[in-house]
């Protein structure tokens, strides 16, 4: 049990201000598994078990059979049980994606609306022995679908236009073409998004790690990234996606990152902010510097003219194998 603010154990502790942040606490405000603490009475150390819903004492309200005084849980005094690894015994790790109890699809629904509204409580609620593996299917089933969906939207525009001007020879073509583009983009996007998760979230750990120690290590700081992506689902609305609310669900995975990681690896929100802008930010300029080259060097070679490679273009102007490849490269 810890410090929903800060994060500090709140073990064998009396309910009231946090010791480290002054943040209120009490039982009642967490989930324990059912049984595997004990409540214990604030006046003479009786201790309950819990095995009402989310582990809480059921009822709440009753009289100490050790003292006889009437006693509340958000009184009690809340210990580990004797010998049990706190963190590995009780913290319930309840974020959905873990959650038994449902079916992978509703799992998968969930976590997507926790990344999106409430991505501290993911972050905290994530289970301490969580390998990095349950990030990255997350991951990779939220950027499956963004893929899939906007790249068939491409593929059946271009399909359907290629087919009206006949370029590929009626309708089987146009299809063969579609099916060509997705495979080839969906695969090719797929090995970047996961070397991309791979390689940020070790940078972003790199950067957390600066600030001081975290909860967990570099597993635990890749699997937070990939669980704060649940936003960029938006992208995966036809038409809307691609050109506009991809955007938007771009910068929101960003802020909702940010709020799973301060979460997960107990951190404040100030250090998880610099450890996530600072590879975004990285990106961007690499991207920027890229983008300039490139047009630094269309914009070097275009006024030369009378170079060798214009002069080679022009002289195969009835080549219809130059032809067809200019074309392809223009779609
Ligand atoms: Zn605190
Ligand atoms: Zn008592």
């Amino acid at each position: 049990m810890r410090c929903l603010k800060c994060e500090y154990p709140l073990w064998d502790l009396k309910p009231g201000p946090c010791p480290e942040c002054g943040e209120p606490f009490d039982p009642t405000q967490h989930e324990f598994r059912p049984n595997a603490v004990r409540f214990c009475c604030p006046h003479c150390d009786q201790a309950y078990y819990g095995d009402g819903e989310g582990g809480h004492l059921q009822p709440r309200s009753f009289d100490c059979v050790g003292c006889g005084t009437r006693i509340d849980e958000s009184e009690c005094i809340v210990r580990p049980l004797e010998g049990a690894d706190r963190e590995l015994s009780v913290h319930p790790g309840r974020a959905p994606w873990f959650d038994d109890s449902i079916g992978w699809f509703k799992r998968f629904l969930k976590t997507i609306g926790w990344s999106m509204t409430a991505p501290a409580r993911l972050g905290r609620e994530l289970p301490v022995t969580m390998g990095m593996g349950s990030g990255i299917a997350f991951f990779t089933a939220v950027q499956g679908i963004v893929l899939m969906v906007s790249v068939l939207t491409l593929a059946v525009i271009f399909g359907l236009m290629m087919a009206n001007l006949g370029v590929l020879g009626g309708p089987r073509g146009a299809i063969a073409m579609m099916l060509a583009v997705t495979v080839f983009t969906v695969g090719g996007g797929f090995l970047a998004a996961i070397i991309g998760l791979l390689v940020g979230g070790a940078l972003v750990h790199g950067v957390l790690r600066i600030g001081g120690p975290t909860r967990g290590g570099i597993g635990r700081t890749i699997a937070a990234v990939g669980f704060g992506t649940g936003p960029t689902l938006l992208a995966a609305i036809p038409l809307l996606g691609t050109w506009c609310l991809g955007t938007v669900g771009g910068i929101w995975a960003i802020v909702s990152t940010i709020l799973v990681l301060a979460g997960a690896q107990a951190v404040s929100g100030f250090r998880a902010s610099i450890a996530v802008l600072a590879p975004v930010g990285l990106a961007m300029a690499l991207y920027a510097a890229v983008f300039v080259a490139m047009m630094t060097m269309t914009g070097g070679t275009a006024p030369a003219g009378g170079g060798p490679l214009p002069a080679g273009v022009t002289a195969t102007p009835g080549d219809s194998a130059g032809l067809t490849n200019a074309e392809a490269g223009d779609g």
